[in-house]
């Protein structure tokens, strides 16, 4: 070994933070090390393996693809060794010390300052190699890249550096050893190590083996020497979905979910299918407790792992599900698909397509039995990812009815505690003459709850869904409608399209009459800021609000788009006035033309504000009401 090549080097910053972390806070839980160490040596194995389907002569020699784990007592040590994929001296560096992981600033910023917690999100941010420091105050590895003579070694006390230099190894893989910390030397006893192993490494496809202590027998001399050990598999080492679901235990689907998806919590849900026919797959599908935290990235990790007769293939294949369905996570195990398939090929493979609609089709089952059978689990799914699954109608149209039938939105029914109904349940209840369902789209749902438009039908005991979710009101345009029943926004187009009776429209033709003068007046004043003026009997209490037609875009859309920086075509809505009210009584028989034009201005500002848009000009807005106050209050 050459002077040259002994490196030491600085680990990047936030890998910093977290060793320090590591070593200095997490206490609690802390055998998760072994689960994320044994995790990484199976996911270098299904590497090699699949490795070698390219190019067989990286088989070198390789057959028995194993883990070993063995602990020294002696030494106070534990060793996990693997003859997997194995790193070059570049990986190495890259991948423990000093690039950037794009989960590890998520990682921190999740802290809560609990222990167990927080231990338990180390696994979930790909982070699990450092949780070697949190049992060892120095690691060893040493690895060698399948196709390559050289092999490195890295060594640390988890602290500001790392030194890097080069090792023999006489075959690929990687062996990493703890020198475990004065209190944690219950990892150097095999009895305790083995009970971890089979917590949570039962379903792991490949053996963890560890060294079968020889049963010592009186005047046996050859134990006393020593002599290669019998490797014995401690977990079960059978990949769990090839397993008949009568033999899987709830607790294995569980702890397989926990390795496949790094999540601490159990899973929600899951189906398990063998498909035979004309093709052949096995699928294994899992929803979720919890988001994860790239939910919404737009890069975020989603897809199932895919396996090809067993052999993996690669993680994260996002060809099988859609993209509303980017939650669920899992494993497709393909009898047909070739095993040197790429992901290029994915996009384009008719088999694939197939397998997608078969495998949608059975989420979108497995969620709608749930709403069946468990609504308060549905709920809970429906807390967490129910803003994603509504992305589904506008993504699948093919499955839009069944989607449908999956949405829930809180309504005018009955508020408290908030209750969620289907689309189903709204036209099981509605009026026998009601030709449409009616919701309202707003920023939040108190502004929806109490968004003037939907006042005149609250009078009527006509229930409105109350919407507040970004992606609602592109939800309900590509729905269009349910059951043969249109869906109204009650922002948009005018009152007599939506379901005024006819008492209604009696009185609005009298109001029109009654308030020309006065929209003539206010239209000199407001012209520039809207596209017209008119009498509604929509509005109950408010004095005023404003609408959009039919074809145009809401005012919550309208905000989502600018602040996503998009150039929005300058359109002016129409106000609404209720000259029943007060308000517009006292502005009709206002003769000082400024006041008149204070008091018009500010009911418009006021309709700005009450469907949670914000003033142009607040600042103008403030100062002509406290004009008026202040005259108020000398009068
Ligand atoms: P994660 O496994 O979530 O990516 P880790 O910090 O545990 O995060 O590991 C970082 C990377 O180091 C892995 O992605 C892998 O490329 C590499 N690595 C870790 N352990 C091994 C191993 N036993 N054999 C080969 N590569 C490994």
């Amino acid at each position: 070994m050459t002077a040259e090549a002994t490196q030491t080097m600085g680990f990047q910053t936030e890998a910093k933070r977290l060793l320090h972390l590591m070593i200095h806070s997490l206490y609690s839980n802390r055998e998760i090390f072994l689960r994320e160490l044994i995790s990484n040596a199976s996911d270098a194995i299904d590497k090699h393996r699949f490795a070698v389907i390219s190019d067989p002569n990286l088989a070198q020699g390789v057959s028995d693809y194993r883990v070993r784990v063995e602990t020294d007592s002696e030494n106070q040590t534990i060793v996990i060794d693997d003859n997997g994929i194995g790193m070059s001296r570049d990986e190495v560096i890259d991948n423990l010390g000093t690039i950037a992981k794009s989960g590890t600033a998520a990682f921190m910023e999740q802290l809560t300052g609990d222990q167990k917690a927080d231990s338990q999100l180390i696994g979930q941010f790909g982070v699990g190699f450092y949780s070697s420091f949190i049992v060892a105050d120095r690691v060893v590895v040493v690895t060698r890249k399948v196709g390559e003579a050289q092999a490195t070694q890295w060594e640390s006390a988890g602290e500001d550096e790392f030194t890097i230099s080069d090792a023999e190894r006489d075959a690929p893989g990687t062996t990493i050893t703890l020198h475990l910390k004065s209190d944690a030397e219950e990892f150097a006893d095999a009895w305790r190590v083995r009970s971890v192993i089979k917590k949570y490494s039962d379903h792991i496809s490949v053996p963890v083996m560890m060294p079968e202590a020889p049963v010592p027998v009186e005047g046996d001399a050859e134990v006393e020497q020593g002599g290669e050990p019998e490797w014995k598999a401690v977990n079960e080492a059978k990949a769990l979905w090839t397993r008949s679901r009568s033999e899987i235990s709830d607790e294995e689907y569980q702890g397989f979910y926990k390795h496949i998806s790094h999540d601490f919590e159990d899973a929600l849900s899951w189906s398990h299918n063998a498909v035979e026919g004309k093709l052949e797959y096995t699928s294994l599908l899992y929803l979720p407790k919890r988001a994860p935290f790239d939910l919404w990235h737009r890069e975020g990790a989603r897809g199932l792992k895919l396996y090809v007769q067993r052999t993996f293939i690669m993680d994260e294949a996002e060809q099988f599900l859609p993209m509303y369905l980017r939650f669920v996570k899992g494993v497709l195990d393909s009898n047909d698909l070739p095993l040197n398939v790429s992901r290029e090929l994915l996009q384009q493979n008719q088999q694939v397509e197939s397998i997608r609609n078969a495998l949608t089709k059975r989420v979108l089952d497995m969620l709608s039995k749930m709403a069946s059978k468990q609504p308060e689990v549905y709920d809970s799914f429906w807390d967490t990812f129910g803003a994603v699954l509504k992305e589904g109608p506008a993504e699948d149209f093919s499955n839009r009815e069944k989607i449908a039938d999956l949405l829930r939105f809180a309504t005018t029914r009955d508020d408290e505690p908030r209750q969620r109904i289907s689309l189903k349940q709204y036209v099981e209840a509605m009026k026998d003459d009601q030709q449409a369902i009616y919701y309202v789209v707003a920023e939040n749902h108190a502004t929806a709850k109490n968004s003037p438009h939907i006042e005149a039908l609250r009078r009527q005991g006509v229930e409105v869904l109350l919407l507040s979710d970004r992606v609602d009101e592109w939800l309900m345009s590509h729905l269009g409608e349910y059951d043969g029943k249109t869906l109204r926004d009650c922002a948009k187009g005018e009152w007599e399209d939506a379901g005024a009776d006819e008492e209604a429209k009696k009185a609005l033709e009298e109001a029109e009459k009654a308030s020309e003068s006065l929209i003539e007046r206010m239209q000199g004043v407001l012209s520039g800021r809207v596209a017209g003026i008119r009498p509604t009997v929509r509005l109950t209490s408010s004095p005023a609000c404003l609408t959009v037609a039919e074809h145009e875009m809401g005012a919550q859309m309208r905000r989502i788009m600018e602040a996503a920086g998009q150039e929005m075509p300058e359109t002016k809505p129409t106000m609404e006035i209720n000259v029943e009210h007060p308000l517009l009584k006292r502005l009709d028989q206002e003769a000082d033309e400024d006041r008149f034009s204070d008091l018009a201005q500010i009911l418009l500002d006021q309709a700005v504000l009450a469907e949670g848009s914000s003033l142009d000009d607040p600042a103008t807005y403030v100062a002509r009401l406290n004009k008026l106050l202040v005259e108020m209050s000398d009068a």
